[in-house]
């Protein structure tokens, strides 16, 4: 049975999922091997292009997943996209398991007249910049504007506005980019307003990063006490955790400084604010009709109680004069394959415990089983319940019995169709020079942005 044999199973994505799924199988069956297929030259998915460059910390979980990817039941297999170079049912074919990690790659359109207007960014696109994603490399955002808006409350909203008013010198150990920090060092933006449909009970950021904002060198916060009347009375009974948020921020909005405080904030050059009950409708055009010059929001007001609460429109509008609009409305997982079932309305892969429906064999973890909430903790958990839900079928005998090929049979369909995967010595080649080039400016790295000079890095 499998059982006795090498369980061959595939991974599809390098990022939190691919990797806390890939740990679980390897700790609990003391055979299987496991081969993580990236679209990347590197891993790590959105923990080196998403978490922000400020928040070191959390990426710390990056020393756990070399660990696995050191293992030599693990192989990395990068520059390598499933559905393009390599099908799911291909990978079904050579391996007994595939479990597909990939993320949530796109994101939430505005869906708003205007919205294809130069100055009009996804918050997606500007952290992919800042961040190295090769892809968003020429991205370079003009931020010779006064004000920006982000549309959306959570916590991408929020590490997007911490790093457009963050003065640049704190950024400057971090592994930013040399190039954004170079943009952020000439940016003009001196407002950043963030913009929800709902109000102060219905954020979807945590305290944490509220607390960042709030603390912000060289920033003060604008907040109107009008949006926070009555809330002291409605906070008694929500959960706990929202409590603390709500407190903090009803005390930043109707409590007086302190003297030191009071000084702090009038001695700032810069501001950001929440507005709440602002549904974005149009993008509002220059007179020449070349750039953003606003964005015309529709007031709001709520329908229901607690997390659930609609926003539906009153009727009126207001006009926010802003020369850069990011849209921070979330992420969003697209179909991978046409043989792989796909919850349109959800964004997510349809299973039932990490098993996708219908498809035995077939499974998925992380933000494309989940839908694209959740910090890393989270997908850690739900990864290994995945991991746990495999190897339940595996000792059952679910999975197809006899030695399956892996990774033997697909190096030679890749290498026929001229792709040539990168390893993980390889990524240690390219982390070894990213950690040398940023040693003289005193940052962890400099991030490689270009692909073809990884390859050349590399030899290819
Ligand atoms: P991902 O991390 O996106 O990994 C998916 C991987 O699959 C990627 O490497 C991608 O390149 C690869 N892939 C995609 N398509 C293909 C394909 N066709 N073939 C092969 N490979 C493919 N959490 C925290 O705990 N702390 C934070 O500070 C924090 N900050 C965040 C900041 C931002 C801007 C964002 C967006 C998220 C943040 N998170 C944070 C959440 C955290 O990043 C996610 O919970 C986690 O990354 C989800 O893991 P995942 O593996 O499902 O997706």
């Amino acid at each position: 049975s499998t059982q006795e044999q090498t369980p061959q199973i595939c991974v599809v994505g390098s990022g939190p999922a691919g990797f806390y799924t890939a740990q679980h199988l390897l700790k609990h069956h003391t055979r299987a091997h496991v081969d993580i297929y990236e679209k990347q030259l590197v891993p790590f998915g959105l923990v080196r292009f998403g978490v922000a460059p400020d928040h070191p910390e959390v990426k710390n979980v990056i020393n756990t997943f070399t660990q696995t990817a050191r293992s030599d039941r693990c192989a990395f297999r990068g520059n390598v996209v499933v559905g393009r170079d390599v099908t799911v049912p291909e990978l079904r074919e050579a391996y007994h398991a595939v479990v597909l990690s990939y993320g949530a790659e796109d994101h939430q359109a505005l869906g708003v007249p205007g919205e294809e207007l130069p100055g009009v960014l996804s918050a997606r696109a500007f952290v992919g910049w800042y961040n190295g994603l090769p892809e968003n490399r020429e991205l370079v955002p003009d931020l010779s504007c006064d004000t920006a808006v982000i549309l959306g409350q959570g916590n991408v909203a929020l590490d997007v506005a911490r790093i457009l008013l963050t003065p640049p010198e704190h950024l400057e150990k971090t592994d930013i980019t040399a190039a954004s920090l170079g943009v952020l060092r000439q940016s003009r933006v001196k407002t950043v307003w963030i913009v929800g449909r709902r109000g102060p009970l219905q954020v979807a950021f945590t305290i944490k990063e509220l607390r960042e904002m709030i603390q912000l060198p060289g920033t003060r916060p604008i907040l109107d006490p009008v949006d926070f009347l009555g809330l002291q009375d409605k906070i008694k009974e929500v959960p706990r955790p929202r409590r603390r948020l709500t407190e903090l921020l009803l005390r930043t909005a109707t409590e007086k400084p302190g003297r030191e405080e009071a000084a702090r904030q009038a001695s700032a050059s810069r501001s950001w604010g929440l507005r709440f009950f602002r549904s974005p409708q149009q993008v509002l055009p220059s007179s020449d009709g070349q750039r953003t010059a606003g964005i015309r929001l529709a007031v709001t007001k709520l329908e229901g109680v607690g997390e659930a609460a609609r926003a539906v429109p009153t009727g009126d509008v207001e006009d926010l004069p802003c020369g850069l609009v990011l849209s921070s409305l979330g992420y969003k997982s697209h179909p991978i394959d046409p043989s792989v079932p796909f919850d349109s309305k959800l964004g997510v892969i349809p299973n039932t415990e990490g098993r996708v429906v219908a498809v035995p064999g077939l499974y998925c973890s992380g933000w494309v089983k989940r839908g694209p909430t959740g910090v890393i903790g989270t997908t850690m958990n739900d990864s290994f319940l995945t991991g746990q839900a495999l190897l339940q079928d595996l000792q059952g005998g679910l999975l197809p019995s006899g030695p399956r090929p892996g990774y033997t049979a697909i190096e030679a369909l890749l290498s026929g169709r001229g792709v040539q995967p990168v390893s993980f010595s390889d990524w240690e080649k390219l982390d070894a020079e990213e950690v040398s080039r940023g040693q003289g400016a005193g940052k962890p790295r400099e991030k490689l942005v270009d692909p073809q000079e990884m390859l050349w890095l590399l030899g290819r």
